[in-house]
């Protein structure tokens, strides 16, 4: 057998032992110092083929197949082969994480606003004729449970609102978290009429919930909700941003008549509005508190 071909045959199957091995022992995976491990076996290894080589090269002895021979070669290209088999997963598993870190929000495990949009952009390209119906939900008066429980209270409000919608939608519908106490729903192929049956499903039932607070108590929360709907999928970022501008405004429209409610987007809304001198808030971004209305009294809720 040609020396290059038994170096070859060798490699490929060190590489195949790596791949498993590296599968097989994922605790050294998630604990061992990867790259240090990588750089050391990598040069060892490497040198140590080199020299082999060389050695070969210089006496020109003929390669005999022999177990000796193949256990050597194999200690040669095991551990870098290995080593980069481990370093591999590493990085895989790193990216997943990373991925999932900007596609997850990380309290409440919901899409994040900007998850939302790639996933919207996919829904875009398979579009096939049927329309989206959009619902923005916000929390009442969020402050009041943040001042009287402080933010982690508020927080526990969050998570279980957050599950309280999610629980509430079919499997292709989407819900992320695109604000502070802020959520939009997606429901492709939804019409306004199943859209606002929706929503005020999700409202009545976040009126019957009861979030345990660290304290012992219990606190309940309301959602004020805006839906719209486009009769074909969105097929530009103008048309999505009208979309959900419009989802936005109804949005306002139930901040303005007293919250805990939902309103459905209309063109009479947006006459009301533009008559009154009203604008959208233009969709919240995490960092912005919205301009929505204030000053009208607290609910009972909150008493
Ligand atoms: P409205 O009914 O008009 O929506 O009133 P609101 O109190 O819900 O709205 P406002 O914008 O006045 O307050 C939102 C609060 O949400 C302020 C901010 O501190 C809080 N908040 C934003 N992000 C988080 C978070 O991640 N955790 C907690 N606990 N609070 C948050
Ligand atoms: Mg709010
Ligand atoms: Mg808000």
């Amino acid at each position: 057998m040609p020396p290059s071909l038994l170096l070859l045959s060798t490699a490929v199957l060190a590489w195949m032992c790596a791949g498993t091995l590296a599968r097989l022992l994922p605790k050294l995976c998630a604990e061992a110092n990867l790259c240090l491990l990588a750089w050391i076996t990598g040069h060892l290894a490497g040198g140590a083929l080199l020299f082999g080589l060389a050695l070969h090269t210089w006496t020109s002895a003929p390669i005999q197949l022999k177990p000796g021979l193949l256990l050597g070669l194999l200690t040669m290209t095991l551990p870098p082969a290995l080593t980069f088999a481990l370093v591999d997963r590493a990085l895989r598993a790193d990216t997943q994480r990373q991925v999932a870190q900007w596609q997850r929000d990380g309290l409440t495990g919901l899409l994040t606003r900007r998850a939302l949009m790639e996933r919207a952009g996919t829904l875009r390209r398979s579009a096939d004729g049927s329309g989206i119906a959009v619902i923005l939900l916000d929390l009442d008066h969020f402050k009041c449970i943040n001042d009287r429980h402080l933010h982690s209270g508020g927080d526990r409000v969050l998570v279980h609102a957050a599950r309280q919608l999610q629980a509430g939608l079919r499997l292709t519908d989407l819900v992320a978290r695109i604000g502070g106490e802020e959520f939009c729903i997606l429901l492709p192929g939804a019409s306004s009429a199943q859209a606002l049956e929706l929503a005020e499903r999700l409202t009545t039932e976040a009126r019957a919930q009861r979030v345990r607070m660290a304290d012992g108590s219990e606190q309940r929360y309301t959602f004020s909700a805006g839906c719209a709907e486009s009769a074909a999928m969105p097929d530009d970022d103008a048309a999505w941003a009208g979309l959900l501008e419009r989802a936005d405004r109804a949005l306002y429209a139930a901040k303005r008549s007293g919250r805990d409610r939902v309103v459905p987007w209309s063109t009479e809304l947006a006459c009301t509005q533009a008559s009154a001198g009203e604008h959208s808030s233009s969709l919240p971004t995490p960092n912005s508190a919205p301009p929505h209305a204030t000053g009208s009294a607290l609910p009972s809720v909150f008493a």
